[in-house]
């Protein structure tokens, strides 16, 4: 209730003066933020950031950042902070020009959030929302495991370190959806349904946050 009525006030008093639209797409693994960022990034001409893909990228190119990555990614555990918010901030600097964008598995950890705000104050600029796919987790296990079947990724083949995964999420993740609610910026959205029904629910609540 307070953090709708917060909502509404930042919206009538448009206290974010920036004309970035910024946006953490936010769930689980498995939840369809890759999916979903890929077609909200066309409809809204917004640059879409993955920190999984960043790093998938660096294995593919055998560099020494995609090797120390890929230590932690085949056990489902979390890259290290220092690794990531380099990585991630490189990522922007590259795109000066952008309309805003889209964050996806970005942030992970509270302290990532709280640089990633720093950064984006540094610029004059801000998160405008979070927007959490609500997704049960026998559920994001069984679309992981599907997915599993033709991604070429090894973290997605091993039902004990898609487990770890969620773990990781709800134990170091999840508060994040906390840290942006106190801003009345956090969103939970329904995240079952086909692609074009989720995109729907995602685009109402970007439109409203413009
Ligand atoms: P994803 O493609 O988002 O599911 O990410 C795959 C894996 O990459 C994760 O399980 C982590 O090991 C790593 N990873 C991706 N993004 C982050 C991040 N922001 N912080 C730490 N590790 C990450």
């Amino acid at each position: 209730m307070f953090a709708q009525l917060l909502r509404f006030w930042r919206k009538i008093t448009k206290t974010n003066t920036s004309t970035m639209l910024n946006l953490i797409l936010f769930g689980p693994p498995g939840s369809g933020k890759g999916t979903q960022a890929k077609k909200l990034e066309k409809k809204f001409n917004l640059v879409h950031i993955s920190t999984g893909d960043l790093f998938r990228h660096e294995i593919g190119n055998k560099t020494p950042l995609g090797m120390k990555a890929k230590e932690f990614m085949d056990k489902g555990h979390l890259v290290p902070d220092e690794i990531t918010i380099g990585m991630l901030q490189n990522k922007v600097e590259k795109h000066p020009d952008a309309a805003g964008f889209i964050f996806d598995g970005f942030p992970r950890t509270v302290p990532q959030a709280e640089s990633l705000d720093a950064f984006l104050a540094d610029k004059d600029t801000t998160i405008a929302g979070l927007l959490m796919l609500d997704v049960d987790d026998d559920e994001v296990v069984a679309r992981i495991l599907n997915r599993g079947k033709d991604s070429g990724r090894s973290d997605d083949n091993d039902e004990s370190i898609i487990r770890n995964r969620i773990k990781v999420f709800n134990a170091q993740t999840a508060p994040i959806f906390e840290h942006y609610d106190k801003f009345g910026k956090s969103q939970k959205i329904n995240g079952v349904g086909s692609i074009d029904e989720i995109t729907e629910r995602l685009s109402d609540a970007i439109n409203n946050l413009m």
